[in-house]
């Protein structure tokens, strides 16, 4: 079969990230020898690993291979609590402009929890609200942070979420907030929603207040489908969901623009566990799954998830944050088995 060639940007990251990474790598390049897709990794360091080497945070080498490639897989890169070190993370989602954090969560068959059967996306607005950094000292003791909600991004994110809704046959929306306190900018927030929404009669539209959203999600999260969301609300729901499939070690994300994309998973570099062998690589391969289906490599994309569901189904070969005694290695050498006797 004639291999397609794909040219994919690589970010390994820092903490667990080189290990997802490496782990992931290993499986897709295994799934592609069977579908006929070929990558050609470009491989960059992001964070405190590429300032020691570069003096640069993030080197413009790598700026310059998303710009070309447009497409990049990028395992979690450690922002330091407090100091002046912007986020990578946010800093790359800015500089691409990627708006929609697109996360869906999903329980994996065969994946005990106690909330089975839960199908929900996550549509994150991600370049603005109080992620968009502008933070100062009013005056020593007094600090501030602008929380900016744009009717342009408001709207574009709405817009996303609900084409996905209609391409794929969600039914139903629910517009996260706290316009009752935050009345202009939550209030902006909805009022574009609420002007897409019109759009779309064939996809119900609903409004939740973000803490009531908390309590409804641990007691009867099948109530939501699609949850649209600011950039920090967002965050912190994507969190509060990846419980009921299992953990953080599980959920999978896209951040997507008009020109570029990134996949990555929804976890941190967990450096409580990096370097140990101990880390799940499920959320960074759903991340490269979804990263497939993106490069419109359905068969390979299709190869891997049943390998992913094989392996939990018959969970034997689970890393210990889903109650497994498996490594990282070994987890992900039981999905390429799992792809090759599926076969
Ligand atoms: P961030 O601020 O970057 O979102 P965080 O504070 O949310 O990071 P994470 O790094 O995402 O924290 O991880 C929180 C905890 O969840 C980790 O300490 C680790 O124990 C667990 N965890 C996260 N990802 C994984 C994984 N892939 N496999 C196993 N455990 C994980
Ligand atoms: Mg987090």
């Amino acid at each position: 079969m004639a291999a397609k060639t794909h040219k994919v940007t690589l970010v390994p990251g820092d903490g667990i990230g080189p290990e997802v990474t490496t782990a992931v790598v290993k499986i897709v390049e295994a799934a592609g020898a069977a579908t006929g897709a070929a990558f050609d990794w470009h491989t960059f360091d992001a964070g405190a690993d590429a300032f020691a080497k570069t003096g640069e945070y993030i080197p413009k080498a790598l700026y310059n291979s998303i710009e070309q490639n447009r497409v990049a897989l990028k395992g979690p890169v450690t922002t330091p609590i407090g100091g002046g070190f912007a986020s990578i993370n946010v800093t790359l989602r800015k500089k691409f402009d990627l708006f929609a954090n697109f996360r869906p969560i999903k329980n994996l068959p065969g994946l005990k929890t106690n909330y089975p059967g839960v199908d929900l996306i996550i549509f994150r607005e991600n370049t603005e609200d109080l992620y968009a950094g502008l933070e100062v000292m009013v005056v020593p003791g007094v600090a501030q942070s602008l929380k900016i909600i744009t009717e342009k991004g408001s709207t574009r994110i709405a817009k996303a979420a609900f084409d996905y809704a209609k391409k794929h046959g969600r039914k139903k929306i629910h517009s996260i907030h706290k316009a009752n306190i935050m009345k202009l900018t939550d209030g902006l927030f909805l009022d574009c929603a609420r002007k897409v929404a019109t759009g779309f009669p064939e996809v119900e539209y609903k409004e939740h207040i973000v803490d009531n959203t908390c309590m409804q999600l641990v007691m009867n999260p099948y109530q939501y489908d699609i949850l649209l969301t600011e950039n920090l609300y967002g965050d912190i729901l994507s969190d509060l969901c990846s419980a009921f499939v299992g953990g953080l070690g599980l959920v999978p994300g896209a951040n997507l623009g008009a020109e570029c994309a990134i996949f990555e998973a929804v976890h941190g570099s967990a450096p409580d566990i990096a370097g140990k062998d101990l880390a799940n690589p499920t959320a960074l391969l759903q991340s490269a799954v979804l990263m497939l289906h993106h490069l419109d490599e359905p068969a390979t994309a299709e190869r891997i998830q049943a390998g992913i569901e094989a392996v939990y189904a018959e969970g034997k070969t689970l890393t210990k944050d889903v109650g497994g005694t498996s490594g990282t290695k070994a987890f992900a050498d039981a999905v390429i088995a799992a792809m090759e006797s599926a076969a």
